[in-house]
């Protein structure tokens, strides 16, 4: 693996309910009509001012840089950042950020040096080729995270973004789709210059663009240039120069007070910060006495894993155990919906889990039953309908229906193919409504198939 020095400046979008310095909602989903969510602070219009920032979001950038263990900037002066594109027709972009101008600077996350996190507005999408742009976008706050050069390799760019998205959606400041994008500084010490590549949008596109870069640089040099990655050819390309010129003029936006910040403000948010994903790993394996490998799977997902400890409260952990990693996720999977966008409650899935445990159903209705919890869960009566059958005798009766059913598979059966049993066990439950014990079954029917 190609080695060099490399430097990041990433961006997120923060979840929000409305924009920065208005109140239309902040909406990124997809499909969501153009200039939907705009007004004439957003669109820039003639002597619209801004509001006074949104709170909440100044509050998140405040937790993220707490969390790269930054100082923090108590007195925060809002930037005019000028330049010249569709996107933006202001002309200026507000931000915290610019020559000493920062929210959380001297920070170190997982050995990384943080230079500085800044919070600022997203500009418009401009689609160069309709000439249109769209607003919904306009006015989003955004946190830029730059990093000082120290990652070596690709390799540990990734393992480092992946960890820090891991992170943020932790600290709930970050939605499912972060919207990541991100420039990336690539040279080779004492032999080649810095290059910048541009508009990274994805973990995978900024490792690809820093292999190519650095095998570029190592085999023709570099100038001191901006380069954008072309992602379908796999390669950097060097940008116009008019796009390269990086002329900020940045001024103290005189229509925004600076923020002030108090040292009890900073405390209390810090109190505030929630568990970070090794401290939930490693209750995960001590407190709960989870297997690494299952405890890597809850701690991935902040919402699985807050189910589960809730669920822990009321059910056995380790019987729930493969009741969330197994089948909730799968429940999930095939209804292509998360957690948090579906109803399932504690209560209902710890009542589902009970009636397996004290045997009233067997964990095969179950299943059925949690193929219903979409888009809600209820309450499981474990009533006559879907009690569990483990009276022989009745069992018995399934069995030999089944058997005259399928002459075939027990013939099957009889010439040594011992797995045809599986099939006939299964159309035992499926006549039972699942309802029959799993093992009764299988003892009843090789009682049957040896006379
Ligand atoms: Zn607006």
């Amino acid at each position: 693996m190609k080695e060099g020095m490399i430097g990041l400046e990433v961006h997120v979008y923060l979840v929000s309910k409305e924009k920065l310095f208005c109140k239309c909602k902040a909406v990124r989903e997809k499909g969501t009509p153009p200039n939907k969510y705009i007004c004439p602070i957003c669109t820039g219009q003639p002597g619209a001012k801004p509001m006074l920032p949104n709170k909440s979001a100044v509050e998140k950038c405040v937790k993220i840089a707490l969390m790269l263990n930054c100082e923090i900037e108590k007195k925060l002066n809002w930037q005019r950042k000028h330049y010249d594109w569709p996107d933006l027709p202001k002309g200026y972009q507000n931000t915290i950020s610019g020559k000493g101008v920062t929210l959380g600077r001297n920070g170190n996350f997982f050995g990384v040096r943080v230079r500085g996190v800044h919070l600022e507005e997203d500009p418009a999408a401009w689609d160069p080729l309709t000439g249109r742009v769209d607003y919904n976008r306009s006015g989003l706050p955004l946190v830029e995270i730059i990093t000082e050069p120290d990652f070596s390799t690709a390799e540990q760019v990734r393992d480092w973004l992946g960890k820090l998205l891991w992170y943020l959606q932790y600290l709930r400041v970050i939605g499912k789709d972060a919207g990541l994008k991100a420039d990336v500084n690539v040279n080779i010490p004492e032999k080649t210059e810095r290059v910048e590549v541009k508009n990274l949008n994805s973990i995978e596109n900024i490792a690809r663009a820093i292999e190519y870069e650095l095998e570029r640089q190592a085999r023709e040099g570099s100038n001191r240039e901006t380069r954008r990655f072309d992602e379908h050819k796999g390669k950097t390309i060097p940008m116009r120069e008019k796009e390269q010129a990086q002329d900020y003029r940045f001024i103290t936006d005189p229509d925004l007070p600076p923020i002030l910040l108090t040292d009890s403000f900073v405390r209390k948010v810090k109190a505030s910060l929630p568990e970070t994903p090794e401290e939930k790993l490693n209750k995960l394996v001590k407190h709960y006495h989870i297997d690494e490998k299952n405890a890597e799977i809850l701690a991935r997902n902040i919402e699985l894993v807050e189910f589960f400890e809730e669920l822990a409260q009321k059910v056995n952990p380790q019987f729930a155990l493969p009741w969330v990693t197994i089948e909730l996720l799968r429940h999930l999977n095939y209804h292509k919906t998360t957690l948090a966008e579906c109803e399932i409650k504690v209560e209902h899935f710890a009542r589902l889990l009970e009636l397996v445990q004290n045997k009233t159903i067997t964990p095969l209705k179950a299943k059925e039953i949690l193929n219903k919890f979409y888009p809600k869960s209820f309450y499981v009566e474990g009533d006559e309908e879907s009690a569990r059958v483990d009276d022989a005798a009745k069992i018995r009766e399934w069995c030999e229906e089944v058997v005259k059913e399928n002459n075939d598979v027990v013939a099957k059966y009889k010439s040594g193919e011992e797995k045809a049993i599986n099939f006939l066990i299964g159309e035992v439950m499926k006549k039972s409504g699942k309802r029959a014990d799993f093992k009764v079954v299988r003892e009843v029917l090789k009682e049957l198939l040896e006379q």
